[in-house]
């Protein structure tokens, strides 16, 4: 079948027979998605951090991948339109959006190789549920549901807090990944300007949890000294809280002293996962705990081996016998049971996306070429209340709701055609996120102006 590749022939109502099937996502139907629904225009104007085409857009990598599998990179456009062409002409199953380089991609060949290098990027980050799998219960493997959502949710808030408070950064965007992740985008000027070697760092700071799966222990944040309590960096004191050795309470209150991580630990770990329910996951909390309470352990774990207890029942058992410790020992035990909470509920990221100006990532607004699932932008407020499986709009919801609208009055008198879709929303959000860097972009300017003219 010949493929009609113009973009402006965009009314017209839509084959639902084509929107029928479950899980893939026919080609016809996401070439009527570039076409009418996915907003290039505003996603143009956040790459580009300004309304008339600049280098941040121009000379910005695109990758598309075709239906056929083929992955083409070095793609660059002049402006929205021609990128828009182009998905359209090509309808690849997806694109992802890549770095600033010093000269437009696509002419690469003609340049010198070494005039040719990436100049600025987002910084980015990926976290995936792939690293969350040996702590999940409800779901394993490609599946997600809004409770092992929880795990994302709680790494979310912690690298938000982080990335503002600790980094001073402002522009966070998260974007769902349209399975079972999150990405955000970090698109503050100092951000994009970061170099690789900063960029190492700056991962290497949230990077808490290490090492593979079969290795129990995989948090290392220092020892105390005998005598003192551990010093721990003010960003992890300020996720975790204090406290650690009080009890998980009886009822579903969690006291305020304990911050966000341990609040997670006793409500999403604890009480909704159950993960020390079974006996390989409750043997992993033993390994974990000090290997000089030899005899203490060997008590716990004939006690649990006996008879079902819930992980609550079996944390408290822990905190039991680390308040009963020796004096001597307690210094130990908390950073133990710290590191603990730090292991089941601290961001697991992705760090090879973060490291490199040139990695590529999905970009918003694709839809994931198994679920149908639109990746949108999410409010971090609002990532705890998501729900990946029902809240994403899916390319054939909003298919739908186009024919549902067609020839109205409304739909007649909108811009776009996103407004009248489920996809309004996150266009909007997307929108505002990019006028507060517009905002902030031109008064740079105006102070630039001024001083020159005070001069
Ligand atoms: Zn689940």
């Amino acid at each position: 079948m010949e493929l009609d590749t113009g973009v402006d022939d965009v009314l017209g109502m839509i084959d639902e027979r084509m929107l029928d099937r479950d899980e893939s996502v026919d080609p016809m139907a996401l070439l009527a998605y570039y076409r009418r629904l996915l907003p290039f225009k505003s996603l143009y104007t956040w790459l580009n951090h300004d309304v008339g085409p600049t280098r941040n857009f121009t000379n910005r990598e695109f990758a598309f991948t075709l239906q056929s599998d083929v992955y083409l990179r070095y793609q660059s456009f002049s402006g929205w339109d021609e990128w828009k062409k182009e998905v359209c002409r090509l309808n690849p199953s997806r694109f992802e959006i890549g770095p600033v380089y010093s000269a437009k991609p696509k002419d690469r060949k003609t340049l010198q190789k070494a005039t040719f290098r990436p100049v600025a990027r987002e910084v980015v980050f990926d976290i995936d549920m792939t690293d969350y799998d040996e702590i999940r219960t409800c779901c394993s493997d490609k599946h997600i549901c809004r409770r092992c959502w929880k795990l994302i949710a709680v790494a979310v808030e912690v690298l938000d807090s982080t990335l503002r408070e600790d980094f001073g950064y402002k522009h966070l965007l998260w974007v769902y990944s349209g399975r079972r992740g999150i990405h955000c985008w970090v698109s503050d000027s100092a951000a994009l300007a970061l170099p690789d070697e900063a960029r190492k760092a700056l991962v290497g700071w949230t990077e808490v949890i290490r090492g593979s799966a079969n290795q129990a222990k995989k948090v290392s944040v220092g020892t105390h000294a005998p005598g003192a309590p551990r010093v721990l960096h003010p960003s992890l004191r300020r996720a975790l809280g204090g406290d650690v050795l009080s009890s998980t309470g009886t009822d579903a209150s969690t006291p305020a002293s304990k911050g966000p991580l341990q609040r997670a630990f006793v409500e999403v770990i604890l009480r909704d996962q159950n993960v020390f329910a079974e006996a390989p996951r409750w043997e992993v909390l033993l390994a974990l705990l000090p290997p000089h309470e030899a005899d203490a352990i060997a008590r716990l774990q004939a006690k649990w081996a006996a008879g079902p207890r819930t992980s609550v029942q079996k944390w408290d058992d822990v905190l039991d016998v680390a308040s009963k410790s020796a004096e001597r020992t307690k210094g130990a035990w908390i950073a133990t049971l710290e590191d603990i909470v730090l292991q089941y509920t601290y961001p697991r990221i992705d760090a090879e996306v973060s490291k490199r100006q040139n990695h590529l990532l999905k970009s918003p607004f694709v839809v994931h070429p198994s679920t149908g699932r639109v990746c949108v932008p999410l409010e971090v407020d609002d990532v705890q209340h998501f729900d990946p499986e029902h809240t994403a709009p899916t390319v054939a919801q909003l298919l739908r709701e186009l024919n549902r609208h067609q020839g109205d009055d409304k739909a007649l008198h909108t811009k776009s055609e996103w407004e009248n879709t489920s996809l309004r929303p996150y266009v909007e959000q997307l929108d505002r996120f990019t006028s507060r860097i517009l905002h902030e972009a031109r008064d740079a300017k105006r102070t630039t102006t001024k001083h020159t003219l005070d001069f």
